[in-house]
């Protein structure tokens, strides 16, 4: 492939003396779990959100599911309490809520930016319905200012899975929690697995902490039934070293989104818009539509024959998989045999992502334009 869709090596390659550095020093350190680094890096990636605590945990998953758990113990929710999330979400988001005992009701998304819909919540919502976990999809941020705004009025907490948009801030209000991965493909990604959970709730924080440990805050004491998940020090070494650079990738990436948005313009493409404000899209990945799941094979074939990756994020929705065969769990929720969110069931069969990582040259930025534009079906 002449342009990948992404290719780690390069994206890690200009910081190759740092993150040989840093694993040296973890590496003489003797400490390895939780340490000086992750301490670090927690309290500089949480700040760099605008929370106060950081909880580094061993992947995105496990933030996701261990802030719900932690909402659980500190009596915030219960187990069986309904939580809303999009229904074209990664399946890791759905999955979350229900290793946290909480039933996922699914939204559909709005077609323009991908995000839960907030004007079909209330239609989502029933008896049971304590929470909502926004997904911030491809990098851009979900319509907070709605979604804060309907959880008020129901007396809803708010939670984020931010996997897909390191450095896309919200301004304004905060979530109860917000869950990030470092998987290595992520805007900001580590050299293996890493997560974190940011909140300014030091509580909530703390039985993270102690989830993540198996439900232990002093050795051998063990308040909660907790799991083994906590960030490596060589992962917060190496994020701590990459940090200071993600906000110089994202500036990049929104600079190659944008020449695709303003020079693709051949009809059977149907493009992304960019936000009103810019810095709410950190663009995870560049994806765009097209009029049927035919037409993206055949795009998918010639952009492969110019030598130009692609991916398709998701073909099958979650509850499409197989793992949710007898509905999204929970006895409250009963799903139809046969669920419809026929939105989300329409972006899986039409959606395709170009290549938008922040070491694209701009010559190879205008090949990938030239073969859009030269796709005829
Ligand atoms: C990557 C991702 C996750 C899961 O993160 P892992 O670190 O792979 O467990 C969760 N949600 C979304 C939206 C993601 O993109």
């Amino acid at each position: 492939m002449k342009i990948p869709f992404l290719d780690l090596k390069q994206v890690n390659a200009p910081y190759m003396d740092a993150l040989k550095d840093a694993a040296t020093a973890v590496v003489e350190s003797g400490w390895y779990i939780r340490g000086s680094y992750c301490e670090r890096f927690e309290k500089e990636f949480a700040a760099y959100c605008g929370y106060a605590h950081g909880v580094g945990v061993g992947n995105g998953l496990d933030a996701l599911t261990l802030m719900l758990r932690a909402s659980i113990e500190l009596g915030r929710l219960e187990p069986g309490d309904e939580i809303l999330v999009p229904a074209n979400t990664y399946i890791a988001t759905v999955l979350a809520v229900n290793a946290a005992g909480l039933v996922p009701v699914l939204v559909e998304p709005d077609e323009k930016t991908f995000n839960i819909d907030p004007a079909r919540l209330a239609d989502a919502c029933s008896v049971k319905t304590r929470g909502i976990l926004a997904v911030h999809l491809y990098g851009r941020l979900a319509d907070m200012p709605a979604i804060w705004k309907f959880a008020e009025e129901r007396g809803l907490l708010v939670f984020e899975d931010a996997a897909q948009s390191h450095g896309a801030k919200n301004v304004a209000v905060k979530s109860v929690a917000v869950a990030y991965s470092f998987y290595p493909t992520k805007n900001l990604g580590a050299l293996g697995d890493a997560g974190m959970v940011v909140t300014d709730d030091e509580e909530l924080g703390r039985v993270v902490r102690m989830l993540g440990n198996y439900g232990s805050e002093q050795k051998y004491v063990n308040k909660y039934r907790g799991v083994n998940s906590r960030l490596d020090e060589i992962q917060a070494a190496f994020l701590l070293a990459k940090l200071p650079h993600l906000d110089s990738w994202n500036a990049r990436r929104r600079e190659i989104a944008a020449r695709y948005v303003s020079e693709v313009k051949n009809p059977l493409l149907r493009l992304p818009g960019i936000p009103a404000n810019p810095e709410e899209h950190v663009w995870h990945v560049f994806t765009l539509r097209t009029p049927d799941r035919k037409t993206r094979e055949a795009l998918q074939k010639h952009l492969e024959s110019r030598g130009i990756g692609t991916l398709i994020f998701y073909p099958i929705p979650p509850h499409r998989q197989d793992a949710y065969a007898t509905g999204l769990g929970g006895e409250s929720f009963l799903l139809p045999a046969n669920p419809k969110f026929p939105i989300a069931e329409s972006m899986a069969e039409t959606v395709i992502s170009v290549p938008v990582s922040q070491v694209l040259t701009d010559a190879q930025v205008t090949e990938i334009i030239g073969a859009l534009n030269e796709f005829v079906c």
